[in-house]
């Protein structure tokens, strides 16, 4: 192919040269007609690469199953705030994609992930959700020189990250489904780091999204799909029903290890006897109190062991140590000595819980995002750690190690961490008298008024308030969680830009997709021009900083070098 080019361009520059000896007075258009082939053969060079690397991607991806989590929301007008939520839904899943397309979900009777069919089911036309056309949004499908034409636009920073931009539009003979939109290309390898647009031909049953992915790079050459936007404004997809939509979807786990993956055996290091000294020692006989909360901190790490195995919990880290410095003010201020003592976890999934295991306090990635400020974050870790002082404890059962071993998909059904709601109650009692004596007591204002909105929006957010594991802060417009904070809560004023009750969803959390960890985002905060601007509990568009793996490493590098300085 490459060969036939060549052959081309030199025949080309023949008959210009050819054509300059016949008329040398009139050089100019001649050179610029050369300088435009040069171009287009430039040009179509650069997208045989793409074309290529967007192959190899397809196949490489085979070798990845990470997990997959799409929260849509459709919205409503609303005279105050421009729109609002109107309802949502919830997808969790993990993809496989060794043999063909498949997902599987975490969630019963939910065996597919969401896309851009319709259907007509007993004369309505309904939503219906496929994991084909989901795939559209991860790679296009059938991308490749027969099918696609690339022309060249500009080139444009996405954070730190140098693209080229491409316009795609489909062959005139293609058929069927097709892309028709851009690409961002990184200008080293050729990797497609961002496309957007939607599939064509519409339909009024075959309606597509439009669309909007980023890849991040992960490793060293390996870049990924994290985030993928969808937004429909004003998109006619049945009879005369408009629809008004937004979601993220987020991928993460790409390092972890389906178990029929893993060679445990081959890794397992057996220390040589000369470094193990056996602890014989009478002294260090254990008492029985004292076996009996061993033996229940060893369900408790067996069970978070699982959770993150599974790829729905990060693993300690930055987040871990802000949390349980809110929980050790707590402690402080009330005397609490806790034995083993308390440590905090995130989930890693969007609907807003908390919960318990063992000692150990676990908050959802969701919930963490919209939390307003350290006092509704104190209320929620205080209500949780009334749980342990009232010693409401995690069964035992999972300290066995048969209780753990079932397919990942099957952890929510297997793994039973909510409490009845006698124990609810409680806990939200001993959590008030935790914070009266807390630095929080003056700050339970803001508190009470992100019940308040949570109370407001609940009734329409029934997916987002949902829990996987915990108890349900909400139901239905009626707050469950800590509600004797309502009565002193201030009013919430929709129109007042100034209040701010609860946050977007993603707002705090950075989760990075390869290993699950998660941080704070430094981000500075923007001022809110209209009370449009607020969006509380709301899916926002995505546009993720690029950065190349390395430069990540060395930037990480150089600012550890600065800490060392100080
Ligand atoms: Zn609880």
């Amino acid at each position: 192919m490459g060969r036939y080019r060549m052959q081309g361009i030199t025949l080309a520059l023949l008959l210009l040269s050819a054509a300059g000896l016949w008329a040398s007075d009139d050089t100019t258009p001649n050179s610029s007609a050369l300088q435009d082939q040069q171009q287009s053969v430039k040009a179509s060079e650069m997208a045989d690469r793409i074309f290529y690397r967007e192959a190899k991607f397809v196949q490489d991806l085979k070798s990845y199953t990470p997990m997959v989590e799409t929260y849509i929301q459709n919205f409503k007008n609303n005279e105050q705030l421009g729109q609002v939520p109107s309802s949502d839904k919830y997808f969790l899943g993990r993809l496989t994609l060794k043999h063909g397309i498949e997902d599987v979900s975490f969630q019963q009777n939910n065996k597919s992930l969401p896309t851009l069919m319709l259907e007509k089911l007993n004369g309505f036309y309904k939503m219906n959700y496929v994991a084909l056309g989901f795939m559209q949004m991860i790679y296009i499908s059938g991308f490749d020189q027969r099918n696609y034409d690339l022309k060249y636009l500009h080139q444009e920073f996405l954070g730190g990250v140098r693209t080229l931009v491409f316009d795609v539009s489909p062959k005139p003979k293609v058929k069927g489904p097709h892309f028709l939109g851009r690409i961002w290309v990184e200008d080293q390898d050729y990797t497609i780091v961002r496309f957007n647009g939607t599939y064509l031909p519409q339909r009024r049953l075959n309606f597509f999204f439009h669309f909007d992915t980023w890849r991040t790079n992960m490793r060293p050459g390996i870049w990924l799909p994290a985030f993928i936007y969808t937004e429909e404004s004003d998109a006619k997809y049945a009879l005369f029903r408009k629809l008004s939509m937004r979601s993220q979807t987020r991928l993460w786990g790409y390092d972890l290890k389906l178990p029929s993956d893993t060679d445990e055996f081959t890794s397992v290091q057996v220390d040589s006897a000369a470094d193990v000294s056996d602890q014989t020692d009478s002294d260090n006989a254990i008492v029985p109190v004292e076996s009996e909360h061993k033996w229940e901190r060893e369900a408790e790490d067996d069970v978070l062991d699982r959770l993150q195995r599974a790829g729905l919990l990060a693993p300690e880290g930055e987040v871990s140590k802000v949390l349980e410095t809110v929980i050790n003010n707590l402690e402080i201020t009330n005397k609490l000595d806790i034995q083993p003592e308390v440590r905090a976890r995130v989930l890693l999934t969007t609907p807003l819980e908390s919960f318990t295991v063992g000692h150990t306090v676990v908050i959802s990635r969701g919930l963490l995002d919209v939390l307003p400020d350290e006092a509704s974050l104190a209320m929620v870790l205080a209500h949780e750690l009334g749980h342990i002082v009232l010693g409401h404890r995690l069964d035992t059962k999972y300290a066995f190690g048969d209780r753990l071993v079932f397919p990942d998909e099957d952890t929510f059904a297997r793994i039973q961490l909510a409490r009845d709601p006698q124990q609810e109650v409680a806990a939200d009692k001993k959590a008030v008298e935790l914070l009266q004596n807390s630095p929080y007591k003056d700050k339970l204002g803001t508190a009470g008024l992100f019940l308040r909105a949570l109370e407001a929006r609940s009734k329409d957010l029934p997916a987002l308030i949902t829990p996987q594991f915990g108890a349900r802060m909400a139901k239905g417009g009626s707050v469950f969680r800590m509600s004797a904070l309502l009565q002193s809560a201030p009013a919430l004023q929709l129109g007042d830009v100034n209040q701010v009750a609860a946050l977007p969803l993603g707002s705090r959390i950075k989760l990075d997709p390869w290993d699950d960890s998660v941080e704070l985002m430094k981000n500075k905060s923007v001022p809110l021009l209209s009370a449009r601007d607020k969006m509380e509990f709301e899916v926002t568009p995505m546009i993720p900083h690029l950065a190349r793996y390395r430069d990540q490493q060395v930037a990480n590098v150089a600012a550890s070098d600065k800490r060392d300085e100080k």
